[in-house]
C-alpha cells in the first residue's frame, strides 16, 4: 500500500515540473510580489503575483515535458551566464551593435577597436 503510494508519488513528479529552478523561483517571485504589495498596500500587484501563479501551475500541469526542461535549461543559464559576467574581473562584455552578438574582451587596454566574430562588424569600446 505504502509503495503503491509512493510510486504514484514518484510518477507525479516525473510527469509534472513542480520540482526544477524555474518552478521554485516562479512561485518565490509571485509570493514576494504578493508580499511587498500587500505591505506597500498596491492591488495591482497582486495581480502581477496571481500571474506568477497561474504560470506556475500552467508549467506544472503541462505535459510537454521537454518543452518545460527546456525552459528551465535556458532559464538556469542565463543566470550561470549573469554570475559569470559578475566574477569575471579580467574582461568586459559588450554586444555587437549589428547582430547584438556578445563579445569579450581584455579589461584595462584603453580605447579598443572590437571586432566582431560573428557578422565581422567592427566598433570601437573602452575596455
Ligand atoms: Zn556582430
Amino acid at each position: 500500500m505504502w509503495n503503491k503510494f509512493k510510486y504514484a508519488m514518484q510518477r507525479f513528479a516525473i510527469n509534472h515540473n513542480c520540482g526544477d529552478t524555474l518552478a521554485s523561483c516562479v512561485l518565490l517571485a509571485g509570493a514576494l510580489i504578493m508580499l511587498i504589495g500587500s505591505i506597500a498596500e498596491i492591488q495591482w500587484f497582486f495581480l502581477i503575483g496571481w500571474v506568477f501563479f497561474v504560470y506556475y501551475l500552467f508549467r506544472f500541469l503541462s505535459r510537454n515535458i521537454p518543452k518545460r526542461r527546456e525552459e528551465n535549461e535556458k532559464f538556469c543559464n542565463f543566470f550561470i551566464r549573469l554570475k559569470k559576467r559578475w566574477t569575471d574581473k579580467e574582461h568586459r562584455y559588450f554586444k555587437c551593435p549589428q547582430c547584438r552578438q556578445t563579445v569579450r574582451v581584455p579589461r584595462g587596454k584603453g580605447t579598443i577597436k572590437i571586432r566582431c566574430p560573428k557578422c565581422g562588424n567592427q566598433f570601437e569600446k573602452k575596455s
